[in-house]
């Protein structure tokens, strides 16, 4: 342990840490960014020994899923995208775009942007709630289908 870390600092016991069931080990700290290319998001595997400076002790706060992220839109029927990735229809069923940054500047001339494709029952510590209330029956059947 580093000097000076705190003592219970570590993934496994922060609240952006493993968010995307049944996956136990990414961090979902930030949300995706923009690229030139489509893209699936996918959040980055840390180790539960692991920590930095975003810790933050989960002590049972609720964060928003992407379905009621203010950042999230998405189409009635989810997305088609030309190339699925490692994602089954049904996920794709159940995605949308994550317009939360704008892209950023590259040394390129002129690249298209692309926001990231997220789940509705995907979370990050980066969304924002929507201007809506929904309870915690509702929510659970509504992310039911993923
Ligand atoms: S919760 Fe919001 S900010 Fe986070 S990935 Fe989903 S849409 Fe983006």
């Amino acid at each position: 342990m580093a000097a000076n870390e705190p003592e219970s600092a570590k993934c496994a016991t922060c609240v952006y840490w493993g968010l995307e069931p049944p996956r136990k080990d990414l961090c979902q700290r930030h949300a995706p960014v923009a690229g030139n290319r489509e893209l699936v998001a996918h959040w980055p595997h840390t180790k539960a020994w692991q920590w930095c400076g975003e810790y933050v002790p989960d002590v049972g706060q609720r964060l928003t899923h992407c379905l009621d992220c203010r950042f999230w839109t998405r189409w009635p029927n989810g997305l088609e995208p030309r190339d699925r990735d490692d994602r089954f229809s049904a996920w794709w069923a159940q995605a949308g775009y994550c317009l939360r940054f704008a892209p950023k500047p590259s040394r390129e001339l002129g690249p298209r942007a692309y926001w990231p494709a997220t789940n509705a029952a995907d979370l990050c510590g980066d969304a924002t709630p929507a201007l809506r209330v929904v309870s915690e029956d509702e929510d659970r059947s509504r992310l039911s289908g993923r």
